[in-house]
């Protein structure tokens, strides 16, 4: 079988993508960009939770109090949020799931159908899809990895969300990632990519490129739920699968050699 129908085979017939020894290409290393978009990360990081629900939020406030709280109060308010107008169609707010010491953060886009009934980001086929993903990392949800996405509430009909809407609710992803501190983020998808490194760019521009989210290594491919659309992209994605286990595993081989050198 050629390599280029045995990919196809991984990507198009299993149900589950499996990188084997030797079967990793290897992409050419980008330099590293630098992202200027985020907001600074508070000193508070990882802090414990409060249990406590914050008072009603001043619309002007309200930046600077999401990124004082804590697990607990940043979940109530996400779950209580009226922010921006996807709140009066939505079943359900769509928090995140996953480790919450993860050095692994997936960030989509948004919520789905099912999501919006379920709460839980990435279920369905796309999650499925997802979780076929991660395995070909080495990775299953909860374990080391946490999913979240750009809005917390479904836009109707599954179409992008606007720019204000986004702008509304980038608040409590950046909190998650400040109390989360991964080591490595995954963008799927371009709004979850341009959103996260505050520049607009194509997918194609930012595949097989390390950039970073504030001292976070960020990587990009492509959304599952577009991936089910468009099949042939598949083979794109497990490139940048690829790439992204390879630049993990060669940071980790550098972390091991920097303990091993004397001091
Ligand atoms: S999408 Fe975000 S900002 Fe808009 S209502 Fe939902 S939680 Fe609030």
């Amino acid at each position: 079988m050629s390599r280029r129908a045995e990919i196809l085979d991984e990507m198009g017939l299993s149900p589950r993508w499996t990188l084997r020894e030797g079967f990793v290409r290897t992409l050419p290393t980008a330099a590293p960009g630098t992202v200027t978009g985020a907001p600074a990360a508070a000193d508070d990081a990882r802090s414990p939770d409060t249990h406590a629900v914050p008072a009603a939020v001043d619309a002007q406030d309200r930046g600077a109090a999401i990124m004082q709280m804590g697990w607990t109060p940043l979940a109530e308010a996400v779950a209580g949020c009226t922010a921006c107008p996807l709140a009066a169609t939505r079943n359900c707010t769509v928090f995140g799931v996953g480790d919450r010491q993860a050095s692994w953060l997936f960030v989509g886009e948004g919520p789905g159908a099912e999501e919006d009934e379920r709460g839980e980001p990435f279920v369905g086929q796309a999650g499925r899809l997802l979780d076929n993903m991660l395995a070909a990392l080495g990775m299953k949800r909860g374990d080391d990895v946490y999913v979240a996405n750009i809005v917390k509430c479904r836009p109707p009909g599954n179409r992008v969300p606007a720019a204000a809407e986004v702008a509304a609710c980038e608040p409590y992803l950046h909190r998650q990632i400040q109390l989360l501190q991964p080591k490595v983020i995954v963008a799927l998808g371009k709004t979850a990519a341009v959103t996260l490194l505050g520049k607009e760019q194509s997918i194609a521009s930012m595949r097989g490129k390390v950039f970073r989210y504030r001292d976070t290594p960020l990587m990009v491919t492509y959304h599952p739920a577009y991936l089910l659309r468009t099949l042939p992209d598949k083979i794109k994605a497990w490139e940048d699968l690829c790439f992204i286990r390879e630049r993990v595993a060669e940071w980790r081989a550098g972390a091991a050699q920097d303990l091993q050198s004397p001091g």
